[in-house]
């Protein structure tokens, strides 16, 4: 086991500092979850896309840089402790795209990457319904075959910053006669027609980006059914995979709250009886570094993803909220000032909280571990 990095390894981590260093944004551009930050992180996505940062794993003939996944990693290493914004893009980038690869056809690959990876279309992510959360293969929405396409009916919910959104992706039952996760398609869905419906629901720290999504006869033309009709499940199924365990959550954003939690623990004059636990906040953050590593490594070499990627997911979901929770016990009530510094813990605190509940919750994903990982009956 060699856990060095090489020379080219070495020089790309360099190449991302320097240029990170160059250009991340020196104003507070805000929350990207309300309309007047999200633009302004529009304006820095365009500054990475514009140098081909946006999506560095992507093929260069795509506007990527063709970085592999130890090259990504750092990537998101070096974005993080650099404190660049979060990513308003990544439901299209890291989710969306993935998919595309794998199962998109040339046309539509043609067609859909380059607009997002310039931020000029953006998508939003819609698997959930009122009846169809944990329970996905419930999926009520209805696409109807039409002349050239469908006409889908139904109602998606918490898409995250569809607001702001051009478009989804989701699951339509294509085969009225199935039942659960047979006969479902996956979709695109562009906003701009009739039959499309946003309503915006306010989030538990005000912010408004979140979208329910009514449908009633909006049309989708069959260049934007994403693999086989009547597939959507199995193509569905093949990213989420990689969105617990890879995409969504990589370690760098993890190790940039534990380098800033240790700062706040020195600043507030080193509180011992707080000492172990943040040490075990930093450790648990190398760990998850090293475990994603080596997931890379062997994926790098021909490898899958599989359940595993559930615990992934529980990990890095459970150590960010003891990460804004110990920060929260330093600052004490002074957490609650607004125009701090600091600040910032309190809100992103109310996100850790929904990190056990997105990307599938922690009760589903201890689930999986049980039967999948370790083999064991069902309860
Ligand atoms: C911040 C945030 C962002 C989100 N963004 C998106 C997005 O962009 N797109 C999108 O489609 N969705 C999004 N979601 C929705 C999210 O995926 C769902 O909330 C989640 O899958 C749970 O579904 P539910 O809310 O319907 O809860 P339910 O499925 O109704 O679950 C309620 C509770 O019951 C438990 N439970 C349910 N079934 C079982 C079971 N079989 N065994 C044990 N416990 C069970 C769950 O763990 C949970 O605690 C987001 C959610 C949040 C909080």
């Amino acid at each position: 086991m060699k856990l060095e990095f090489t020379e080219q390894q070495q020089a790309f981590r360099a190449e991302c500092r320097a240029w990170l260093q160059a250009k991340v944004p020196t104003d507070d551009l805000g929350s990207g979850d309300t309309r007047e930050g999200f633009a302004k992180h529009i304006v820095w996505e365009k500054t990475l896309s514009e140098d081909r940062w946006a999506a560095v794993s992507w093929p260069e003939s795509y506007g990527g840089r063709g970085a592999d996944l130890v090259e990504w990693l750092i990537f998101e290493e070096e974005y993080y402790a650099a404190g660049a914004p979060p990513r308003v893009t990544q439901n299209g980038i890291f989710l969306l795209a993935p998919t595309l690869f794998e199962f998109g056809t040339e046309e539509q690959k043609e067609r859909i990457l380059r607009p997002m990876a310039q931020a000029e279309v953006l998508w939003a992510q819609a698997w959930s319904e009122p009846n169809a959360g944990s329970d996905l293969a419930n999926v009520a929405s209805t696409a109807q075959r039409v002349e050239g396409g469908w006409r889908v009916t139904g109602q998606k919910t918490w898409c995250t910053r569809g607001m702001f959104c051009d478009g989804l992706y989701g699951l339509f039952r294509t085969d009225p006669d199935s039942t659960r996760h047979r006969g479902l398609s996956y979709m695109m869905v562009f906003f701009d027609q009739p039959g499309v419906h946003l309503r915006g629901v306010e989030r538990l720290d005000g912010d408004e980006s979140f979208a329910e999504v009514f449908l009633e006869d909006a049309f989708v033309a069959d260049r934007d059914v994403i693999g086989q009709v009547n597939e959507g499940w199995k193509v569905a199924m093949a990213t989420t995979s990689s969105e617990r365990g890879l995409s969504l959550r990589s370690p760098g954003r993890f190790m940039a709250t534990a380098d800033r939690l240790i700062a706040l623990w020195k600043e507030a004059g080193r509180p011992q009886r707080l000492r172990a636990a943040i040490t075990r906040c930093w450790m648990d953050a190398q760990a998850y570094r090293l475990y994603v590593y080596r997931t890379a490594t062997r994926m790098m070499e021909g490898g899958s993803i599989g359940a595993d990627s559930s615990l992934n997911k529980i990990w890095w979901s459970e150590l960010d909220l003891r990460m804004h929770e110990l920060a929260l016990e330093i600052l004490a009530q002074d957490a609650e000032l607004e125009d701090t510094a600091h600040a910032r813990w309190l809100k992103d605190h109310m996100f850790a909280l929904a990190g056990p509940i997105y990307a599938g919750t922690n009760e589903i994903q201890r689930s999986i571990v049980a039967r999948r990982v370790l083999g064991l009956p069902r309860g």
